[in-house]
């Protein structure tokens, strides 16, 4: 058997009809970019996070770009962001002209260490150098940071905070927080959510596609303003700010608006083979991913944990078994970004995770002979 990482053929056959249609009338319609089908979907995408606002923009790095530079954030600020995640997080910050701050995550979330970013808060405090403005949890794999702790400390120092949520379309997180308990999307709780459209993504185009979204109606209208050169949809020619051209297409956001109908199902599945793998793989040598109490991942990725990574990844290879690791380097080791690394800080979960960490197939395609293949052959290792 051979099983790869992806199967976006697969997919798109289930739907072809429909994805084929919607190409064909925007192609009829004869117009390609920032009209019906992307305002369209802002509406729909927005409203399935529960917030009030969506702007389609190019990207997920841009739609984080974007957030931080309506938040005011540039050159001089810092942000605050995790080591293990996707570059783009970071590059995100940097094209903005901040600079990134790093915290660990937590060993078993492999999110945003709430307790280590008080500290480094604190720390920064007494130092009396804070130029922190903003910090962008990251929802990794699909699995929401714990929020609840996050907001609050962001409140407390009067942070913006922008939701990476590029890997957690649907994702929920289950807040505690008074006046309001409740479920709340990924996406939705900070003062911006950031997602991408990337194809691997749980729900992604066929190109490259972003969007930002809030429940805050002037930052919705910066962002709308800045992803078109600094002019606003009425205002043509006139611009009030030196934006950029980051803007979704009406094909994008066309096949978009088909395959956003089939979001939850999709997650469903995932979450359906994603139990699979957690009750089905049983051996001394892997550590799974559990969820936090009060998460309900989307899993965007399944993560498993060995002490033997290298092995199992050559063996499973051997088997047919393609995996891949999210992420081998995390950012503070990286070439491109060392300048950022404060050496009195620890990362030393994210150090440990980036050496242990293998990603194995997870997408709703797969089906369940694929799936027991995949256990068993892990379990025999
Ligand atoms: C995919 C991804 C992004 C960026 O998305 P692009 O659309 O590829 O620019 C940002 N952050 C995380 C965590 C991602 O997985």
């Amino acid at each position: 058997m051979k099983i790869p990482f992806n199967n976006f053929r697969k997919q798109y056959f289930s739907i072809k009809k429909e994805i084929d249609t919607a190409i064909k009338e925007v192609l009829n319609k004869g117009w390609y970019i920032l009209g019906e089908s992307v305002e369209a979907f802002e509406e729909e995408f927005a409203d399935y996070c529960g917030v009030k606002y969506g702007v389609g923009v190019a990207s997920g790095t841009d739609a984080l770009c974007l957030a931080l530079q309506a938040c005011d954030v540039g050159t001089g600020d810092e942000v605050i962001t995790v080591p293990n995640t996707a570059v783009p997080t970071v590059a995100a910050i940097s094209m903005a002209g901040a600079t990134p701050v790093f915290v660990d995550v937590d060993i078993e979330t492999y999110n945003m260490d709430p307790g280590r970013l008080k500290e480094l808060l604190i720390s920064r405090r007494k130092s009396n150098s804070n130029k922190i403005k903003a910090i962008i949890p990251v929802h990794l794999y699909g699995h929401p940071a714990d929020m609840d702790p996050i907001l609050d400390i962001a409140k407390q120092f009067n942070l913006k905070v922008i939701e990476d949520a590029c890997q957690a379309h649907g994702a929920i997180y289950h807040s505690e927080k008074n006046p309001y308990p409740g479920s709340y999307k990924a996406g939705s709780m900070g003062d911006l959510g950031c997602f991408s459209f990337y194809p691997t993504k749980n729900l992604g185009c066929y190109g490259d596609g972003g969007m930002v979204v809030t429940n805050n109606r002037e930052l919705a209208a910066k962002v709308r303003v800045l992803r078109n050169l600094g002019q606003t949809d009425r205002q043509k020619y006139e611009h009030r700010y030196k934006g950029v051209n980051s803007r979704l297409d009406e094909i994008q956001a066309a096949i978009l608006r088909v395959k956003l109908k089939y979001l939850d199902q999709w997650n469903e599945s995932r979450r359906r083979i994603a139990h699979e793998y957690l009750y089905g793989i049983d051996h001394s040598d892997m550590m799974l991913h559990k969820e936090a109490p009060w998460a309900k991942s989307c899993y965007h990725l399944f993560v498993l944990r060995s002490s033997r990574r290298e092995q199992l990844k050559q063996y499973l290879f051997k088997n047919g078994i393609a995996t891949l690791v999210h992420y081998p380097i995390p950012i503070h080791l990286q070439t491109a970004y060392e300048d950022y690394v404060e050496s009195q800080i620890s990362y030393e979960n994210s150090e440990k995770l980036a050496k242990e960490i293998l990603s194995i197939p997870l997408y709703p395609e797969l089906d369940s002979s694929q799936v027991d293949y995949i256990i068993n052959n892990i379990n025999n290792m």
